[in-house]
């Protein structure tokens, strides 16, 4: 899914400012995946099929959390101190959406009156991951400075070795990626069924939160209230065709996108008296314009969460609640030079890297970890093969201990010349 704001223009001799508009590329992104993925569709089928049409309006609820609490990670990438969005405006961000998923939002009362009673609480709550993938404490956002200037759909923002930054396990994290996208997108999000390394969402810095670099008329968070709808499974509120549908029955059918900020009743599809739902998050309007999820949209995000759902690992995550890892101060043990008939650690001193040799392959499948001289880890690596060359160009030049698992003993290595 994306979302363009046409580009101001100027015409004949006056300038006429084009007011930024809201767009959504969803089908587009939805065809590029699914010719880069031949099996996508089957794994959208699939996970649609167990979403079902408005689960759970009729019947009991499964056995979800009342309130499901997920744990999210803001990747910052940027070109320019201005995409270098403040912590602030990230947790405005936060703020909304936990308003927005709760019903929360003070414009609930521009929820037009026959709407009213199909408005929901989601009982989705969002917040920054305190514990990263490695175990350790974190504030839940990652910063990198970059010299791409526009991210594309191409996902290049989502990987480390091509100028963005790698995911983090979607099973217990929801990615959002924060960085400027080309052609005045505001946002996508990826598809059901995606490759884990991709599951997330991108959002511009100018769409994101409500505060520093938002701009409006999308700087009420809306974007990325939006989008994690559609991480979430729901289908843009027109169904993404003439008269289309959405696979939710409480919405109304609706022609297509709604844009900027209507008011009174539009009637298209025959959805008379009341007319289209375009206050509803999935439509297209302004962020001041859109104010709801419905019951049905609940239920079909919810399922996701099921035993069975694609988002139910998430109910397992304990990157909000684990006690981090430390990695306190060891006390220096005395160095102790292991026999080198055993372990051989070449060149030292050494300055880029190091080849750690163990006698016929034994120290295949142990871990090495390498601490500088307050016992903080610098290093820690697998050992794959024989000679293992493992690189030390990062470290400061100093003094360091190489411990192999198993072994009590410690290496001395000089980094440096
Ligand atoms: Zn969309």
């Amino acid at each position: 899914m994306k979302h363009f704001v046409p580009l101001y223009f100027l015409c004949c001799l006056s300038f006429q400012v084009a007011k930024a508009q809201r767009n959504c590329a969803s089908h587009e992104y939805l065809q590029q995946q699914l010719q880069r993925d031949p099996l996508l569709a089957q794994r959208i089928a699939a996970i649609e099929s167990f979403q079902g049409r408005d689960v759970m309006l009729n019947g009991a609820e499964a056995p979800t959390p009342a309130v499901i609490k997920i744990p999210v990670v803001v990747h910052v990438l940027f070109n320019t101190s201005g995409q270098n969005i403040s912590d602030a405006q990230i947790k405005s961000q936060i703020d909304v959406l936990n308003k927005d998923f709760r019903r929360l939002n003070t414009d609930t009362v521009n929820t037009p009156l026959m709407f009213k009673h199909l408005a929901a609480d989601c009982q989705l709550q969002f917040e920054l991951a305190k514990i990263d993938p490695d175990g350790r404490a974190t504030t839940g956002i990652t910063r990198k400075a970059t010299s791409i200037m526009m991210y594309g759909l191409d996902d290049r923002i989502k990987f480390t070795s091509k100028g963005g930054l790698d995911a983090w396990d979607p099973d217990r994290y929801l990615n959002i990626w924060v960085g400027n996208l080309a052609g005045g997108l505001l946002g996508y999000a990826s598809t059901l069924g995606c490759d884990k390394s991709i599951d997330g969402v991108a959002i511009s810095p100018s769409a994101f939160g409500t505060i520093g670099a938002a701009g409006a008329p999308f700087n009420g968070g809306r974007t990325a209230t939006h989008e994690i709808g559609h991480w979430l499974g729901l289908r843009h509120i027109w169904g993404d065709s003439y008269c289309g549908d959405d696979q939710i029955d409480d919405t109304p059918p609706q022609r297509s996108a709604t844009r900027k900020c209507p008011t009174g009743v539009i009637i298209t599809c025959e959805n008379n008296p009341y007319g289209d739902m375009y206050n509803n998050f999935m439509d297209l309007t302004d962020d001041a314009c859109m104010n709801l999820f419905t019951a049905g949209q609940r239920n079909k995000m919810r399922q996701l969460f099921q035993p069975g759902g694609v988002r139910h690992a998430l109910l397992s995550s304990n990157a909000l609640t684990a006690t981090p890892i430390t990695d306190p101060v060891r006390p220096i043990e005395e160095p102790v030079v292991l026999a080198s008939n055993t372990v051989k650690v070449y060149p030292n001193p050494a300055i880029t890297t190091i080849t750690i040799e163990g006698k016929d392959g034994e120290l295949v499948g142990k871990t090495v970890t390498i601490r500088n001289h307050l016992g903080q880890l610098a290093v820690q690596a697998k050992i794959t093969k024989g000679n293992m060359p493992i690189s030390v160009q990062h470290l400061r030049d100093g003094m360091y201990f190489i411990r192999i698992e198993g072994s009590g003993e410690v290496i001395k290595l000089l980094k440096g010349k």
